[in-house]
């Protein structure tokens, strides 16, 4: 089973990256993609560029093997649709369970995501609980799709989705921009070593 964790990561933190190394071990995923978005469709352009991100992505997971970066939508022209990642990676990975996290933040958007339903064509989407985000709106639509644990997961390749209680840290990509841009010091927040690339490229000194 693979699992797939979208995101802008402006900067990566150890929001991001405690959920991707639990999710995997809760899951016995064989590896946890993580894709950093060109574009995102839904939210305000980031502020550093895409190779600084993916510089920060690698810097951030080196040493954790299972942790993978997967830069194809870096690599494909226009918005970031998580419909057509899951297309290609099920082109990829034929037949093999495809483990979408995201964050109940997301979730509580995810139908203005483009072609919101087919993301269950290609993948199961797993919910992992976010401080501060409450989960609303389980419709018919998502309830019809509740898997009841997670053994259902492994025996079909897509179309279930599941909540997932990970351990709760409330850190955001915004908080810790701000906390740089007020001169503040964001240690323990997201590793030492994209904390130095940040200073070094003096990334996010403006609100
Ligand atoms: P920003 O504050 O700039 O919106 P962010 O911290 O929410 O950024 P993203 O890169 O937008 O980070 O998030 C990518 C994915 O990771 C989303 O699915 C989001 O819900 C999830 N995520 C981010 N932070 C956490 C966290 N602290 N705990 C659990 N999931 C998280």
């Amino acid at each position: 089973m693979i699992g797939i964790f979208g995101g802008t990561f402006d900067p990566v933190h150890y929001g991001h990256l405690r959920s991707a190394l639990e999710v995997k071990d809760i899951y016995g995923l064989t590896e946890v993609r993580l894709i950093p978005c060109a574009q995102p469709p839904h939210r305000e352009q980031p502020v550093a560029t895409p190779p600084m991100r993916l510089h920060m992505l690698e810097l951030a997971i080196k040493d954790q093997p299972g942790l993978v970066i997967d830069t194809r939508e870096l690599n494909r022209d226009g918005a970031s649709y998580m419909v057509d990642t899951l297309i290609s990676l099920r082109q990829e990975f034929k037949d093999e369970p495809l483990m979408l996290f995201i964050g109940s933040d997301a979730f509580n958007y995810l139908k203005t995501w483009h072609q919101w339903q087919h993301l269950f064509d290609f993948a199961h989407i797993i919910v992992m609980t976010r401080p501060g985000f409450e989960i609303h709106n389980i419709d018919d639509f998502f309830k019809a799709r509740l898997a009841s644990g997670i053994s259902e997961l492994a025996q079909c390749a897509a179309g279930k989705l599941y909540f997932q209680q990970i351990t709760q840290l409330d850190i955001s990509a915004t908080a810790i921009r701000s906390i740089i841009a007020k001169q503040q010091n964001p240690g323990f927040l997201l590793p030492d070593s994209v904390i130095a690339y940040i200073r070094q490229h003096k990334l996010y000194q403006r609100h």
